[in-house]
């Protein structure tokens, strides 16, 4: 097996982890398994045979492999520069599928483009589609109260809700389900505070916001809440800014996120907003966007080794596209607005 195929295979644990997170009630892992958790079980048991290593017993020492097995200690190679060096799929404290295996099983951000585009067939005006895309980013969590308060938001919510469902009892912790008050979305709470948050980097020395049950929560589905309302709630923030020192920054397709900036910098307009915490596999999902400035949240610089680097390293020369933080292109436009040379 190649680092080509290796990667292949550990994308379809990923794939498979993710099924048996969906499949099961409260966390725990149960029978009868999906089919793909089956057969990627039996692939890497042969493979262990082949190499006289010690194989996984079953789907719950898989899983057990996901929560410590980093990518060079799998039974087979993974190319190099794809993954973060300590990457793991499933987290070992709270037992839940990580933003690599999502990033790594490659369906997510294709669900959440399609539930985009199924939304902008719905109605005709684009602003419409707009507002839902608004809606889903701002509200990774609702509540029957939040969205009665509001009747622009109870309007949306009508288009909106079959993209939310309950939250499994796993995402309750003392009858309450959390929320990260940095990334926005669920958190795992021990008393008022939160030990784990989907987006996995944020301080914990914030207070979560936290709903009981009786509220009637809603989640929106994972794909939306790691590949929309998580970049959304940075490409939200940077919209500001940009407005704030007069810098235009529109929206022009929903179904992509691509935005573009009423002036070039680094001589580019196009934007598109991401927050993946592989860089290796950002920049072949940036490929997508080739001619554009591709934005980070600045914590990813900050909390990733060699982010930029290894990004760098996966897009090669081929493409032309540039990596910046939200910080670095709002420090751009201001000194763009005071006519200094951008390039
Ligand atoms: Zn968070």
């Amino acid at each position: 097996m190649n680092e080509e195929e290796g990667i292949r295979l550990l994308s379809t644990v990923a794939r498979a982890m993710l099924e048996l997170s969906e499949s099961s009630i409260a966390g725990a892992i149960s029978l009868p398994y999906p089919p793909l958790a089956q057969h990627t079980l039996d692939r890497i048991v042969r493979l262990c045979l082949e190499r006289s290593e010690p194989p996984p017993t079953g789907i719950p020492d898989l899983v057990s492999w996901c929560t410590r097995r980093t990518p060079s200690e799998w039974p087979f190679p993974i190319a190099a520069g794809r993954l973060r060096p300590g990457a793991l799929l499933i987290d070992p404290a709270v037992r839940r599928p990580t933003r690599t295996c999502f990033e790594l099983a490659g369906d997510a951000a294709p669900a959440a483009r399609e539930a985009v585009r199924q939304l902008a067939t719905t109605v005709d005006a684009s602003s419409s589609t707009q507002r839902a895309r608004n809606f889903l980013i701002d509200h990774p969590v609702v509540t029957d109260g939040l969205v009665r308060r509001d009747l622009v938001a109870m309007a949306t919510w009508k288009r909106v809700k079959g993209l939310y469902e309950p939250p499994a009892k796993g995402y309750f912790s003392d009858r309450r389900v959390g929320r990260c008050p940095t990334c926005g979305l669920l958190a795992h709470l021990v008393g008022p505070r939160v030990d784990w948050c989907e987006g996995e980097l944020c301080p914990r020395d914030k207070p979560p916001a936290r709903y009981r049950a009786e509220e009637h929560v809603r989640l929106l589905i994972a794909p939306l809440r790691l590949f929309l309302s998580l970049p959304g709630r940075t490409e939200r923030q940077l919209g500001e800014k940009l407005a704030a020192i007069g810098a235009g920054f529109r929206l022009v397709d929903p179904i992509e996120g691509t935005h573009e900036l009423d002036r070039p910098l680094r001589g580019k307009r196009i934007v598109h907003v991401a927050d993946r915490i592989e860089p290796g596999l950002l920049a072949i999902d940036a490929l997508r966007w080739p001619d554009s400035l591709v934005v980070v949240p600045q914590r990813l610089f900050d909390r990733v080794a060699d982010y930029r680097e290894t990004f760098a390293d996966a897009v090669g020369a081929a493409a032309d596209i540039t990596l910046l933080s939200d910080d670095e292109l709002v420090g751009l436009a201001v000194d763009a607005r005071m006519g200094k040379d951008d390039a």
